[in-house]
C-alpha cells in the first residue's frame, strides 16, 4: 500500500518505518526542515533501539521517503496517519492545533478515497472534527478513522511489530477492510485488531494511560505509607504483584510517572470529564501525588546535608524520563536538577542517551559528564534519576574512591539494601528502610 504519515516525531517515525518494513511505500511528512534534511540523508533523529537498522534498510530499499511538502508527501496516498503533538493547552486540554491545522491542509489536496487516520491521542470527539474541516474543503469521498499507539519508548519497534493488541474506532466498513489489511502482518501471532466506533478507541487511549499512571501512583503511595509504618515496599510489592488480578508489571515505586505521555493524557482526560460536567477524582489525586513524590527525595538530601546544599556537588545519575530512551519530556531528572540548582548545589549529569536534549534546557548550569564515574567524581552525593541497566551494577569500590561522601538517594530502588549497608552507605529509597 501506499502510504503517508503527517508528523515524524517519536510515533510517526516508528510508524512509518515499521510499516515500510512490511512492505508498504511509506513517505513521512514533516514541517520540521531539519529533521527532514536529517532524515533524507539517512541520519536518525531519535534513539530507540532496533529502530536505526529498520530506518537504513529500508530507506535504501526505497519504501520510505521524507518530505517537507503534505501535497507531495500525500501523493496517491490510499491512508494517510496522522501522528502530530497534541500537547497540553492552558487549561490542561489537549491543544488540537496541529491536528486540524493539517485537517484544513488536507482537505483540498485529497485526489482519491483515503482513510485519514489518526494515531495522535486526542479527545473524545476529535475524529468528527477532523472529519468535518477536511469535509468543508474536500472533493473526494473518505473516512477518518481512530487509531490510537500503545507503543512505548525504548521498545517502541517491538512493541509496533508485535502489538499486544491493535485498537480501531470506526464505523464505516470500507476503512476497516483497508486497516484490517495493513495490520494482518503485525498479528499473525493471533493479538487481536478490536474494532470499535471512533469515540469508544479515542477514550480507550485515555483510559489505559491513566489506569497505568494510576497503578504507579497507587505503588507511591504505598511506598510513603511504608516508609511511615517500617514495611518494605519490595515485600509487599511481590505480596501483592503474584495476585493474577494484580499483576507484577508496573508495581514499581519511584520518583513518579514522567514522559510525553503520562501527565499531558491524565491531565487532558480529567479536563474533558470537567468538560462533560464529570469530577473525575482518582485523577486529581494521581496528579497531586506525583507532582509532590517527583521531588520527594530532595527534602532526604537536605536532611543529610543538615538543611543546605550550598556548594554541596551532587552527581546525578539518568536524565531521560526512562531507560532506553533519549525523551526528557516530563523527565523526573529536570525538576531534581532545577530543585537542587536552587539550593546552590553544584550538579553534575551522566545519561547514555539523553544529555544532548538536557543541554538545550540547562546550558553551561550544570555539568555533562562523559560517564556516570566522572560524574559521581569529588560529588557531595548521588543522585539516581532514572534505572538504566548500566546503573545497576556499578563498581563499588571505584564509586566509593570518587564520592567525598558515601550516600546514596536512589529513586528508583536499584539497589540491595544490605549490599548498601555491607558498603557503608548512607542510602535512602523509595518505600525501603534509609541505610544510615
Ligand atoms: P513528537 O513531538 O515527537 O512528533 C510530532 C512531530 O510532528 C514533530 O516532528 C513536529 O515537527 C511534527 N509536526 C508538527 N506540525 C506539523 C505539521 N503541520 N505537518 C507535519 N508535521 C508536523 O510527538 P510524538 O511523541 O511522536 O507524539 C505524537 C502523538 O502520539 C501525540 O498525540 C502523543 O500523545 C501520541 N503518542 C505518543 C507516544 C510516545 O511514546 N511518544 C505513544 C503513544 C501515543
Amino acid at each position: 500500500m501506499k502510504i503517508a504519515v503527517i508528523g515524524t516525531g517519536y510515533v510517526g517515525l516508528v510508524t512509518g518505518t515499521c510499516f515500510a518494513e512490511t512492505g508498504n511505500t511509506v513517505t513521512c511528512v514533516d514541517i520540521d526542515i531539519n529533521k527532514v534534511e536529517k532524515l533524507k540523508s539517512g541520519k536518525i533523529t531519535i534513539y530507540e533501539p532496533g529502530l536505526e537498522q529498520l530506518f537504513e534498510r529500508n530507506l535504501k530499499q526505497q519504501r520510505l521517503f521524507f518530505t517537507t511538502d503534505l501535497a507531495e508527501g500525500i501523493k496517491d496516498a490510499q491512508i494517510i496517519f496522522l501522528a502530530l503533538p497534541t500537547p497540553p493547552g492552558e487549561d490542561g486540554s489537549a491543544d488540537l492545533k496541529y491536528i486540524l491545522k493539517v485537517a484544513d491542509d488536507l482537505g483540498p489536496l485529497l485526489r482519491s478515497f483515503s482513510v485519514i487516520v489518526d494515531k495522535s491521542t486526542v479527545p473524545v470527539g476529535t475524529a468528527e472534527r477532523v472529519r468535518d474541516r477536511i469535509a468543508a474543503n474536500a472533493k473526494v469521498e473518505f473516512s477518518v478513522v481512530s487509531n490510537p499507539e500503545f507503543l512505548r519508548e525504548g521498545v517502541a519497534v517491538e512493541d509496533f511489530m508485535k502489538p499486544d493488541r491493535v485498537v480501531i474506532g470506526t464505523t464505516s466498513e470500507k476503512a476497516k477492510k483497508v486497516m484490517e489489511q495493513l495490520y494482518a502482518p503485525f498479528v499473525r501471532q493471533g493479538n487481536p485488531i478490536i474494532f470499535m466506533d471512533e469515540r469508544s478507541a479515542e477514550l480507550t487511549k485515555y483510559a489505559a494511560n491513566s489506569f497505568l499512571a494510576t497503578k504507579i501512583t497507587f505503588m507511591n503511595e504505598i511506598a510513603n505509607l511504608c516508609e511511615l509504618m517500617g514495611a518494605d515496599v519490595d515485600a509487599v510489592r511481590k505480596g501483592i504483584g503474584t495476585d493474577s488480578r494484580i499483576g507484577k508489571r508496573f508495581l514499581f515505586p519511584g520518583i513518579g510517572y514522567g514522559g510525553s505521555c503520562f501527565p499531558k493524557d491524565v491531565q487532558a482526560l480529567a479536563k474533558s470529564s470537567k468538560d462533560a460536567a464529570y469530577d473525575f477524582k482518582i485523577l486529581n489525586a494521581v496528579m497531586d501525588v506525583n507532582a509532590s513524590q517527583k521531588t520527594k527525595l530532595i527534602a532526604a538530601i537536605k536532611h543529610y546535608f543538615k538543611n543546605s546544599l550550598e556548594g554541596k556537588t551532587v552527581a546525578v545519575w539518568g536524565l531521560a524520563f526512562k531507560p532506553h530512551t533519549d525523551d526528557i519530556r516530563e523527565a523526573p531528572a529536570l525538576e531534581n536538577i532545577e530543585s537542587l540548582l536552587s539550593e546552590g548545589a553544584i550538579v553534575k549529569v551522566s545519561d547514555p542517551e539523553a544529555m544532548e536534549n538536557v543541554k538545550t534546557i540547562f546550558g553551561s548550569k550544570i555539568q555533562f559528564c562523559e560517564n556516570p564515574y566522572e560524574a559521581a567524581k569529588d560529588a557531595d552525593a548521588l543522585f539516581i534519576a532514572t534505572e538504566w541497566p548500566e546503573f545497576r551494577t556499578p563498581d563499588f569500590e571505584k564509586l566509593s574512591t570518587l564520592l567525598n561522601n558515601k550516600a546514596i538517594f536512589d529513586g528508583r530502588n536499584l539497589y540491595d539494601l544490605q549490599q548498601m549497608r555491607e558498603l557503608g552507605y548512607t542510602y535512602y529509597s523509595i518505600g525501603r528502610e534509609v541505610i544510615n
